[in-house]
């Protein structure tokens, strides 16, 4: 599989850019499209499912214009929005049930099958006969994803599925994901939560103020950051004064006063040792350090 985006722009009728002349191939395996809320995720992922048309611009899968061939794109795809809602008064069996019906698999017996081996992959089993919109959040996530599958799509695309989950449904969410990436598919992860990226994704973009900031490898990103994170030693005093300038990952008290984690481009007059980046920094270094200098109003999110 290889979707290929070209020159692709979003305007919305209030004349907001929210897409900016994005060009991107991203082949098998999973693909993690990262940015603060308002970056253009969401805009991006709508043109491609074909919910919304760019204003210009185009998406090719597999060498065939998507704006052409929707109802093949249709086939091919599972989609997990940000707000999925369920229908209420729905056992979860059910709702997979009629997800398979839309999804076109007309024969009753086929289509059970289907849906107990789905509610077993996704750890739902047990819930099966439990009303759908009763389960918990990290539960319908997972029931979100099992309709997302249940038509064998090609490309996957899951907006945001990881935000409001406690870690352990996070930690398992991703698993299931990356267990997906395994067969010949892409999957396209949209989060503005770092740590998806970095345990799952091989290949990323970094969107801001719908822009495509970066493209590359979660490696490449950090390979960005190298130099530019330390670990500062300073007294309750330089804290203080750092902490009005710098951004500053994580404070542990220390013997002296503090110690810190720091991104920064410049910390000579402080005791400090360089430390090797992780994603998290790398994303921190890139949307504070790089575009504040051509955008100041650049404001990252971690979590
Ligand atoms: P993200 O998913 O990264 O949070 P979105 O794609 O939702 O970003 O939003 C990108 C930009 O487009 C934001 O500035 C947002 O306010 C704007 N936007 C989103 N939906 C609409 C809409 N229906 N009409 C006008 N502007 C919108």
């Amino acid at each position: 599989m290889k979707i290929e985006i070209e020159n692709l722009n979003v305007v919305y009728g209030n004349g907001n850019h929210a897409v900016k002349e994005i060009n991107l191939t991203i082949n098998n395996g999973m693909f993690g499209l990262l940015g603060p809320n308002g970056a253009g995720k969401s805009t991006l992922m709508k043109v491609l499912v074909a919910l919304m048309k760019p204003s210009s611009g185009r998406i090719m899968v597999n060498g065939e214009d998507i704006s052409k061939e929707r109802k093949k794109l249709r086939t091919m795809l599972g989609y997990l929005p940000q707000d999925f809602r369920f229908f209420t008064r729905l056992r979860t069996w059910e709702f997979l049930d009629y997800a398979g019906s839309l999804a076109g698999i007309r024969d009753r017996r086929e289509r059970i099958e289907k849906v107990d081996a789905l509610l077993d992959r996704v750890g739902l089993l047990e819930a099966r006969d439990r009303m759908a919109n009763k389960l918990s959040g990290g539960m319908k996530r997972r029931l979100g994803i099992a309709q997302a599958l249940i038509g064998n799509p090609k490309i996957i695309i899951v907006d945001e599925p990881t935000t409001g989950l406690d870690p352990d449904e996070r930690i398992r969410f991703r698993n299931i994901l990356s267990d997906l990436s395994q067969n010949d598919v892409i999957i396209i992860l949209s989060t503005h939560i770092v740590g998806d990226i970095s345990s799952t994704c091989h290949d990323m973009a970094l969107l801001n103020n719908g822009e495509m900031v970066f493209s590359g490898s979660p490696a490449g990103l950090i390979e960005e950051a190298k130099g530019h994170v330390y670990n500062l030693s300073v007294t309750q005093y330089e804290y203080e004064q750092l902490r009005e300038d710098i951004h500053i990952i994580s404070s542990v008290p220390g013997d002296a006063g503090w110690e810190l984690q720091v991104v920064a481009s410049d910390v000579t007059g402080y005791n400090y040792r360089t430390i090797d980046p992780n994603l998290e920094h790398a994303y921190v270094y890139y949307m504070e350090q790089k575009l504040s200098r051509v955008n100041p109003t650049v404001k990252t999110e971690l979590s």
